[in-house]
């Protein structure tokens, strides 16, 4: 049985989660829960799962839920409360799928309390992947992949010698204006964006995705998880999303890793490695396949992903500050206050700006974080007053 604490169990990757636990009673156990202000679903999540620890990070929702509260389960609030959360002693994994760079601070404290972490949150490790990696080797703390090329990925290299790898594929679905013609991209609306052909998911990460900034997030994040520098790491569209990562040796051996497209999948094998579990999870039928296909990037359609490589060549505080402008953008955008081809542009601006700090520590990190956001909203505003 293992003791599992899901960080941001209200959104997607959360409610996945518990559908793996669900079916799996005998070996997973939740023992905490959190949400930013979802109290709702999380009362639902806490009825079925009888935690006993909660946090609930929105005061004010916090102070609605704990009326609601049976008193053996314990009430953390705000930041501070999940910094509390994580350390208690009968959590085993941590599970962070909070969104955003929200997830840096309780991520670095769940390792510094020598947690197991699972992995779905991709902006901390973005933002201080050295730093994180450093203090994980420092207490020997396993940090496992959810997302699912980097399980991919996790799961390809496991056993091999990684000084013989050669490339790394990151796959990338293409999002869904793969095909859209660059006159398109310019009337791209928000309904457009967060209505993704093949997965529901988060706003953020569903804008990330139509601009393939999520892709290149992604190629940060095996940078720092693996220890693989960028010029090995080559992104191809993948729309059918069957594979979902693969690694060439200097053999020019390839390894792949396919299964169905359902975040349940590499949700359970971060659960429960080293073992694998049976279950009743899609499978892939290769009668009815038929055929995968794989194709180049374009760069000058998707110029995110020319940023992140950009970003990804500097290191130091670089990362920090496209993942900063980028969570600025998408705000904009998703208020309507930016449209979807000014995205690149702005963080581009920021970029271009940035006085780049190659070995920062933690309040580096966070003072660049700072800067680029102040900058991508002057930059946004610079943009609308020459509209006028
Ligand atoms: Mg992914």
């Amino acid at each position: 049985m293992k003791n599992i604490a899901i960080l941001g169990s209200t959104g997607s990757i959360g409610e996945n989660t518990l559908a793996v636990i669900r079916n799996h009673p005998d070996k997973f156990k939740i023992i905490a829960l959190s949400t930013n202000s979802k109290i709702d679903i999380l009362e639902r999540q806490i009825k079925e799962f009888d935690p006993l620890f909660v946090c609930v990070r929105n005061r004010q929702a916090a102070e609605r839920l704990k009326v609601r509260l049976r008193p053996s389960i314990k009430l953390f609030e705000g930041e501070k409360g999940l910094h509390s959360l994580v350390k208690q002693k009968r959590v085993e994994l941590v599970l962070l799928a909070i969104s955003g760079s929200a997830a840096l601070s309780p991520l670095l404290k769940a390792i510094e309390a020598k947690k197991r972490i699972a992995l779905a949150n991709k902006e901390a490790l973005v933002m201080a992947g050295p730093i994180i990696m450093a203090k994980a080797r420092e207490k020997k703390v396993k940090i496992l992949p959810i997302d699912s090329e980097l399980s991919a990925i996790w799961q390809c290299l496991t056993g091999k010698d990684q000084s013989r790898l050669k490339n790394i594929y990151l796959t990338a679905s293409g999002g869904p204006f793969r095909q859209a013609s660059a006159k398109d991209l310019r009337n791209i609306t928000v309904a457009r964006v967060i209505k993704h052909p093949r997965w529901k998911m988060g706003r953020k990460i569903s804008v990330d995705s139509a601009t393939l900034m999520n892709k290149g997030l992604e190629l940060l994040e095996t940078m720092f998880l693996f220890g693989i520098p960028c010029n090995k790491i080559k992104i191809l569209i993948h729309p059918e999303a069957i594979v979902h990562s693969m690694v060439e040796f200097v053999d020019g051996v390839v390894i792949a890793q396919l299964s169905a497209t359902d975040m349940r999948i590499p949700i359970q094998y971060a659960l429960s490695y080293p073992r694998r579990l049976e279950n009743k999870l899609p499978g892939i039928d290769f009668y009815k396949l038929k055929e995968l296909n794989f194709q180049k990037p374009d760069f000058r359609k998707f110029p995110c992903l020319e940023l992140a490589y950009r970003a990804a060549k500097k290191l130091g505080t670089a990362p920090c500050v496209l993942n900063a402008a980028n969570e600025v953008v998408v705000e904009e955008f998703l208020q309507n206050k930016l449209d979807f081809i000014s995205i690149p542009k702005v963080i581009k601006k920021v970029l271009d700006k940035h006085r780049n700090n190659s070995n920062p520590n933690l309040s580096d990190i966070r003072k660049a974080y700072s800067w680029a956001r102040a900058e991508a909203y002057r930059v946004i505003g610079n943009l609308k007053n020459r509209k006028r």
